[in-house]
Order: structure tokens, then sequence, then C-alpha cells
């Protein structure tokens, strides 16, 4: 028997990429022209 800990929110291990995924190509890392994204810099993310 011993005390029991507080309840605390689950924080998530990390964070999906998803989240971070480029406003402009949607995480491809290119437009839609194929090229690579200029808002990102084809890393998919920003
Ligand atoms: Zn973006
Ligand atoms: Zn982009």
């Amino acid at each position: 028997m011993g005390p029991e800990p507080p309840d605390e929110p689950v924080t998530p291990a990390e964070i999906p990429s998803r989240w971070w995924r480029c406003c402009t190509c949607g995480g491809t890392g290119s437009d839609s022209y194929g090229t690579t994204c200029e808002h990102c810099d084809g890393l998919g993310f920003c």
C-alpha cells in the first residue's frame, strides 16, 4: 500500500511530423509543378 500518483495528462512521446508539414506543399517537399517547394526548401515542413 502506497500513495497513488496524481493523475497527470499523458504527453505524447513524440510529435508526429505531419503536425509540422509545410502549409504550401503539404509535406511533400515539392509543389504542384513538381519543383522544390520554395516555402520549405524541399524539406516538407516549416
Ligand atoms: Zn509551409
Ligand atoms: Zn513546402
